[in-house]
């Protein structure tokens, strides 16, 4: 899977050939000084590349087809300094299928009182310019992001910077390939899915392998690679057991599956615990290891969760929040305290968490196999969110809620995994009602990166449902939209 700094953005403005080559020049300058600004501000994820401005059809038809099979371009920002004849753009943007910002701003903060005249009026029109432009991108029914604001405020930046985060999404989704070992765990239905659907919709290549194939791999792994790799865990983690078989046995597993990912490409797996022929322990340890290092991981075969961790990951690359595969897992009810203790059997990535992770090993009661070993800490507290993909029948539904992440509010001493503990928003009773309504799954992607605006978008240029639950989210308003998504999707 690329990485943030295999991607850029282009930064492109129309105009026209109606106001002179002096205008024009203008346009350019001043095109130029907003791309450098934007560059400058430190926060955007990936280069914005200045494009020379477009003044005819021809000239922006072109633009975007070279938009479209540039490597490297995962999107393209537009913003109309003076007037551009919307009927310009018909071509280039209705065959246009990479992400597509329209950025409305102004190059001049204040009107100037004393100068003002009609050249500055004829060169600075991008409160109607962008209008223009804005109405095509609703006649041709485009997925677009709209960020208002003046270039050099944090705001609209902070949202060009989050969009583009979302755009990356968009652009390792549509290249993303992962492995599953094994099948979905007998007899549950959530973690099933269409999964020519996901490629058409998604771009996700999930392939099936025999466990056995993993097996192979793990055979060929020496002792001292698995010493090297102890001692990489070492740097990050602290040794809490004395079962060192246990967990030479995880790092054997980890280095199996790196060596299998770098051959085939894979950025995420799947295990089952009911499918684990020639393996002596579930990959627990291994499968957290991995995810601290930007690859997806699903429970139970769900190659769903796995594929959104992976992307939802690629799309934080450089921020220190954390993101991890994660399941609801029991409650704390009391009265106006209430809150979701998130867990799962092993496998919760380090990068959620508050201390120093400890390498344990308990036995699993499951899967009738040697006890794993795994890491074991704390969450950290912060703004989070938890997004699950599942699939209606026909559509894909992405669900995100918004949470609030804590500390555990007591020490869980006997508890032999990691946890995170967190109030949903609005609050329990009505985040956890929405959420069965809408048919979410057990298994999440936290994310204290990714907010729920970041993954609309990514939705939105996916083209897939989308169901917020947050703060403001209420019962009635929320049947209402899944009744009227459900009609408008058999309609599409
Ligand atoms: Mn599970």
């Amino acid at each position: 899977m690329r990485k943030m700094r295999d991607f850029e953005f282009w930064f492109v403005t129309g105009s026209q050939h109606l106001y002179g080559p002096e205008t024009l020049e203008q346009v350019a300058a001043d095109s130029a000084k907003i791309a450098e600004g934007l560059n400058s501000s430190g926060i955007m994820p990936c280069r914005i590349v200045l494009k020379d401005i477009v003044k005819t059809p021809a000239e922006i038809t072109k633009l975007f087809k070279d938009a479209d099979y540039d490597e490297k371009c995962a999107g393209v920002i537009t913003w109309m300094h003076t007037f551009s004849p919307s009927k310009m753009w018909i071509n280039g943007l209705k065959d246009f299928k990479k992400p597509y910002l329209h950025f409305h701003t102004q190059f001049n903060r204040e009107i100037p009182w004393n100068e003002i005249d009609m050249d500055f009026m004829n060169l600075n029109q991008s409160a109607h310019g962008d209008r223009e432009h804005g109405f095509i991108g609703a006649r041709l029914r485009m997925p677009r992001k709209i960020v208002v604001g003046y270039w050099e405020d944090a705001e609209p930046q902070k949202k060009i910077a989050d969009w583009m985060r979302s755009a990356v999404g968009v652009a390792v989704s549509r290249e993303f390939k992962m492995v599953r070992f094994g099948d979905n765990m007998r007899q549950v239905a959530v973690t099933e899915g269409d999964k020519v659907e996901a490629e058409i919709k998604l771009g996700w290549d999930v392939e099936y392998r025999g466990i056995g194939d993993l097996v192979a791999y793990m055979d060929k792994v020496t002792e001292s690679d698995i010493d090297a790799k102890i001692n990489e865990y070492l740097e990050k983690y602290d040794m809490d057991t004395d079962n060192t078989e246990a967990v030479r046995y995880q790092a054997k597993t980890e280095i199996g599956l790196e060596r299998m990912f770098a051959d085939y490409g894979y950025s995420a797996f799947t295990t089952n615990f009911e499918d684990l022929w020639g393996m002596e322990q579930l990959p627990g340890l291994a499968a957290q290891d991995l995810m601290s290092k930007g690859f997806g991981f699903g429970g139970e075969g769900d190659w769903k969760v796995a594929a959104m961790t992976a992307i939802m990951k690629a799309m934080a690359e450089g921020l220190d929040g954390g993101t991890a595969f994660m399941e609801d897992y029991t409650y704390h009810m009391p009265a106006g305290n209430e809150h979701v203790l998130g867990a799962h059997m092993l496998e919760v990535c380090p990068s959620v968490a508050s201390n120093r992770p400890k390498i344990q090993v308990h036995e699993l009661g499951i899967g009738n196999k040697k006890a794993p070993a795994r890491l074991v800490f704390d969450s950290k507290k912060g703004s989070a969110i938890v997004a699950s993909l599942v699939d209606m029948g026909g559509r894909l539904r992405l669900i995100v809620n918004d949470v609030e992440a804590c500390n555990p509010l007591n020490p869980m001493p006997k508890l032999p995994v990691a946890g995170v503990m967190w109030k949903p928003l609005p609050s329990l009773a009505v985040s956890a009602e929405s959420w069965i309504l809408a048919g979410g799954a057990h298994h999440t992607v936290l994310s204290y990166d990714i907010t729920a605006e970041m993954m609309h978008d990514w939705a939105k240029m996916m083209d897939i449902e989308f169901v917020h639950i947050g703060k403001d989210t209420t019962i009635e308003a929320l049947e209402k939209e899944l009744f009227w998504n459900d009609i408008a999707y058999k309609l599409k």
